[in-house]
């Protein structure tokens, strides 16, 4: 049996196809493909506008700039995702504060964030980063009131949930990063994640002022656009009216991420049947946690974008080493940040977020990706099921 990462792309011939006809055309990048691209992921999400940038990264970069943070800007964000959500922050001089998850679902804890909020004088803090961690929406309904009582953005991580929604309290399914609630949504399409292009991201929003200072931002903060230039001696004209930065996505991998993005639907659905089977072989082990709350499953899991299985076991370093001598790579996700030694260095220990740091412990990421064949997953299952047995 091959190799079994916890992730993998899935690339077709239509893919490969839709590359070479990108190189074979007059645009390697700033062509049409880019804007085709953030069309048709607009419309897959369901928000008004879509910008695509280099990667998941710049997003959260040019999305921390519109939100204006700077060295006064205090955030809150979760310990328990990629750092890039916190770091954001960081390069524009903000500070980055933490709260604890909820230990069912692995999410940012709305109630900790309600006492971190009560903690400090009022308009202290100036926005929050909700992560749609492993592909489980955020109730950003819930997030947005709270939001409004203390006057804070919220920037919705949801680089693990395209595809993903969550139902509200009235009732309506709400795309992850579809503009409704949070201000700003970033997606990645590392090859890890639902859409691969290599490198690449994806902001989106409903507000037009934000769009437009994004598509200047990614590119220099340069405008050729006649409407807003300040003068017009002539066609070769342009002005840098911002400071910006060069994010562009090209063409070349925007035309691998339309023909990706019209898997992504069937992608899902193969992503809910590996869930299924996981989660049937796991429900009555005392041994093995699902990190699906049984609550959480009783309303919908049909909007878990399943960009991760999790589960939570005793010994995870141990079973983690077993899964590794019979070819099954499994990651951990996340160590939390406020651990790294970078965010030590800046005030954060140990123990500071003991609910994230007891997940962090125990969890494990099981290979979860569309082309996971039933039989490499039994494989998975039997090797799991040999290892808690003996323990
Ligand atoms: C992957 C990821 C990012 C960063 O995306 P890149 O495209 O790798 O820069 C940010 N946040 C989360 C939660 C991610 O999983």
């Amino acid at each position: 049996m091959r190799p079994i990462p916890y992730g993998r792309q899935n690339i077709t011939e239509a893919d490969i196809q839709a590359v070479v006809e990108t190189l074979q055309s007059d645009f390697l990048t700033q062509g049409p493909k880019v804007e085709e691209f953030e069309q048709k992921f607009a419309q897959y999400i369901g928000s008004k506008y879509a910008v695509a940038v280099t990667n998941g990264t710049a997003a959260l970069h040019l999305c921390a700039l519109v939100l204006g943070v700077n060295e006064q800007s205090n955030v809150i964000t979760t310990p328990i995702t990629f750092a890039a959500s916190a770091n954001c922050v960081r390069y524009c001089g903000g500070t980055i504060w933490f709260a604890d998850i909820d230990p069912a679902t692995g999410l940012l804890d709305i109630d900790k964030v309600k006492a971190l909020l009560e903690s400090k004088p009022k308009n202290f803090f100036s926005g929050i980063i909700p992560v749609d961690f492993a592909g489980m929406p955020v109730n950003l309904e819930a997030f947005r009131a709270l939001a409004n009582a203390y006057n804070l953005w919220l920037l919705e991580d949801a680089c693990h949930a395209p595809g993903g929604y969550f139902v509200d309290s009235k009732g309506v399914k709400q795309n992850c990063g579809n503009g409704d609630f949070a201000d700003l949504a970033i997606f990645s399409f590392h090859p890890v994640k639902h859409i691969a292009t290599g490198e690449g991201g994806m902001i989106t929003t409903n507000n037009q002022d934000f769009y437009k200072k994004l598509l200047l931002l990614r590119t220099h903060g340069i405008t050729k656009n006649p409407e807003l230039l300040h003068q017009n001696p002539g066609g070769w004209y342009y002005e840098m009216q911002d400071l910006g930065y060069n994010y562009r996505i090209p063409d070349i991998l925007t035309s691998l991420g339309i023909s990706q993005l019209s898997n992504a639907a069937a992608d899902l659905v193969q992503r809910h049947h590996i869930a299924q089977r996981y989660d049937q072989a796991f429900k009555n082990l005392k041994n093995v946690t699902i990190l699906n709350p049984e609550a959480y499953q009783e309303k919908n899991t049909d909007g878990h974008a399943y960009h991760l299985y999790i589960i939570q076991v005793p010994d995870r370093k141990g079973l983690y080493d077993y899964l590794r001598q019979h070819q099954i790579f499994t990651q951990v996700h996340y160590i939390p940040v406020h651990t790294m030694p970078y965010y030590q260095g800046l005030g954060w220990q140990t123990g500071d977020f003991p609910l994230a740091e007891k997940y962090y412990e125990h969890c494990l990421s099981l290979p979860m990706y569309p082309t996971l064949t039933a039989q490499e997953q039994q494989h998975v299952i039997d090797k799991i099921l040999e290892f808690i047995d003996r323990t």
